[in-house]
């Protein structure tokens, strides 16, 4: 019989406001959280009920990785079809188990090689490998000659690959079936290029309007959300126009394109996912290719361009969410807790806004119905005990070893990251040793299972 889990003795962060309770408790029965409060307004003198005393350790809500490409094997931006699609598996599972483990208990993917987010989607959901809850991304949908069509014709490979090329209304609407067919979740579009893309810059759009509504109306007909990489005004003013539900990047805004999505706000959500250009920024040949002049000074450029824009979504209520681009070469799996501290540091965030952006906002950016992103009666049970005070020092959330315990769906996953064995049980399990037996994942990290 499950029993009703008592976490008390908590630093309680709900993300329902900004506020810290510092002796909190939250019950949870089964995935559901039932209370989540001051420990002195508790009442339930019910005498089944587990505690587990977390000794003052920070509770707060999984984040959301609102921008996520699982299936990116920590390669060059445009070395991400290279890696063959068994290994590319293999390695999404990885990055899976490495992604729950940063604190991640929620993924938006933002496109993926092949079809792997469909495929590890199930496994995860079916309990075969730990992982975020995931919306699965298709592959990269845009015109010819956009910048998800980066390889020349002279050498495009013979197999699916990332990007998808369709032209025209109808057949964007093929592509957009046949994301459908297959069973993606979230359909990926480029409306415009990327400073480092020479046939595709940012601001020059290249799909027509007719073209963008086709890919949302058919998307939103068959229950998908949709993604889009935007970075210039031009580029966002259609997004929200056309009703795309998730806007990558948004660099560079004028203020129509800010008005349109404070019209908005309560729809669209914004990620600014400028990770890699930071690691670019550090060191320009870090992507493994010489960037010309004109490239790293454009790339400056946009960064301040992102800083100034964020500020202004922030100011009229947008919301801007925490994620994006990690799992290249640059921006390793595992790092995506650096997002957090980027939102303190360049955007000029508190660290409870910062928070709130990855828990709260990414939960209803991931689930419109309500049941993630906070710690509130009635919500599922998905939350973090951490080992340090965010709030006092946002990067405590980079460091794995600081993250005593991933709550998903209430299961307990602990150590999956790191060298320590990993375990994964229900939360009455939490304070108690297993007897164990020992196994290997793919990269031989030790895989702990109770004996039964
Ligand atoms: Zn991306």
């Amino acid at each position: 019989m499950t029993k009703n889990i008592l976490l008390t003795n908590a630093r309680l962060f709900r993300a329902n406001d900004d506020s810290l309770i510092d002796d909190g408790t939250v019950l949870i029965k089964d995935n559901m959280i039932r209370y989540s409060g001051p420990t002195k307004d508790f009442k339930d003198n019910s005498t089944d009920l587990f505690p587990v005393d977390l000794n003052g350790q920070f509770l707060m809500p999984g984040m959301t990785e609102s921008h996520a490409h699982l299936s990116y094997s920590n390669n060059g931006p445009t070395e991400l079809e290279k890696t063959p699609v068994e290994e590319a598996m293999l390695n999404s599972m990885d990055n899976a188990r490495v992604m729950l483990g940063s604190g991640f208990t929620s993924a938006i993917g933002f496109g993926s090689v092949h079809r792997i987010d469909v495929f590890l989607r199930d496994a995860i959901k079916n309990g075969q490998i730990p992982g975020p809850r995931l919306k699965a991304s298709g592959r990269d949908l845009g015109s010819t000659g956009s910048n998800a069509d980066l390889t020349p014709d002279y050498a495009r490979p013979d197999i699916d690959g990332l990007g998808m090329f369709c032209d025209g209304p109808y057949e964007v609407r093929r592509g957009v079936r046949s994301m459908a067919k297959n069973r993606v979740d979230v359909v990926k579009i480029f409306l415009d290029g990327e400073c480092m893309c020479d046939h595709a810059q940012p601001g020059q759009l290249t799909y027509t309007d007719e073209e963008v509504a086709a890919a949302v109306d058919e998307a939103h007909k068959r229950n998908m959300k949709v993604a889009c990489h935007s970075r210039s005004a031009a580029a966002v003013k259609q997004a929200v126009i056309h009703g795309v539900d998730y806007i990558g990047h948004a660099n560079y805004l004028d203020d129509e394109a800010l008005d349109l999505l404070r019209k908005n706000k309560d729809r669209v959500f914004v990620g600014p996912a400028i990770a890699w250009e930071l690691k670019f920024m550090e060191d320009p040949y870090c992507l493994g290719f010489a960037p010309t002049q004109k490239q790293i000074e454009a790339y400056a450029k946009e960064v301040e361009a992102t800083i100034s824009s964020v500020k202004k979504m922030k100011s009229v209520g947008v919301r801007v969410l925490v994620g994006g681009d990690y799992g290249l070469n640059v921006t390793p799996h595992g790092t995506y807790a650096k997002d957090l501290e980027y939102f303190v540091r360049l955007f000029g965030m508190t660290s409870s806004e910062a928070l709130l952006c990855a828990t709260r906002d990414g939960g209803a950016a991931f689930d419109s119905s309500g049941m993630l992103g906070t710690l509130e009666e009635g919500k599922l049970a998905d939350l973090l005990i951490i080992n340090g005070n965010p709030l006092e020092d946002i990067t405590v959330l980079q460091n794995h070893d600081q993250i005593t315990a991933v709550v998903k769906d209430g299961i307990v996953h602990q150590n999956l990251v790191g060298d320590s064995p990993y375990i994964q049980n229900d939360l009455a399990k939490l304070s108690q040793e297993a007897d164990t037996i020992t196994r290997k994942t793919s990269k031989g990290k030790p895989f702990l299972e109770k004996v039964i």
